[in-house]
């Protein structure tokens, strides 16, 4: 059983990752390597000159599994309620989790699959979403989304920041407080 299992492994589900791991989360990253954001060249980035789309992605996967995440490649077909969370189907196997944080980028047949409310997008080329709330919680309590699944701007950063906010967010609610992550220099 994961406290915290993540479907899509892009800059939104990553970025939730490498909080959630870092937080001591038992944390799940499952992904079938369909990132939109590996067909980009990114010069946009805050605090990173510029970069190409299949590196920001390697780079992301390596820091949540820095902080212990353990990550999966496979597609996650379902998610059922289990006794004490979710069961996550793949094409390979299921895997237990208490949260689940959809992070699928443009591709929504799984949220519309497991029945969460979707709602049609705003964003250039982006058909479909899922309806959250300012949490990123969805219409099935225990499921959250983020990044371009969840409507936000379709920017790295954007999506980025958004999968750490509800990262931060579930690990709030599992602590019963709010959660921050701030590391403090080092004095010299
Ligand atoms: C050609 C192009 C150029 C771009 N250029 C820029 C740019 O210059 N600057 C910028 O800021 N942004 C750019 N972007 C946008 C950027 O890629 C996105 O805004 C953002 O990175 C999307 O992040 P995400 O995590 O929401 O989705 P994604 O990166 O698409 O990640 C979603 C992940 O979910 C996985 N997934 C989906 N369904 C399942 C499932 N059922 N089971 C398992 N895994 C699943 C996919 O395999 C994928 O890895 C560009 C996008 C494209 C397409």
């Amino acid at each position: 059983m994961f406290e915290i299992a993540i479907i899509g492994s892009g800059p939104a589900g990553a970025s939730a990752a490498l909080f959630s791991a870092k937080a001591g989360k038992t944390t799940l990253l499952i992904d079938n390597d369909k990132s939109m954001t590996k067909r980009a060249w990114i010069e946009n980035y805050y605090g990173i000159g510029e970069i190409s789309g299949p590196d920001m992605v390697e780079m992301g996967k390596r820091q949540a599994e820095r902080f212990g995440t353990k990550m999966i490649q496979e597609k996650a077909t379902n998610i059922v309620k289990g006794e004490d969370g979710f069961i996550i189907e793949t094409d390979n196997g299921k895997y237990e989790a208490k949260h689940v944080i959809l992070a699928t980028g443009a591709l929504f047949d799984l949220a519309e699959h497991i029945g969460v409310k979707t709602k049609e997008a705003t964003e250039p080329r982006i058909k479909t979403i899922v309806d959250v709330d300012i949490k990123g919680k969805t219409s099935i309590d225990g499921i959250w989304a983020a990044g371009t699944i969840a409507g936000v701007s379709v920017h790295a950063i954007i999506t980025a920041g958004d999968g750490a906010k509800v990262a931060i967010n579930v690990i709030s609610e599992l602590n019963g407080e709010r959660y921050v992550d701030h590391d403090v220099l080092k004095a010299t």
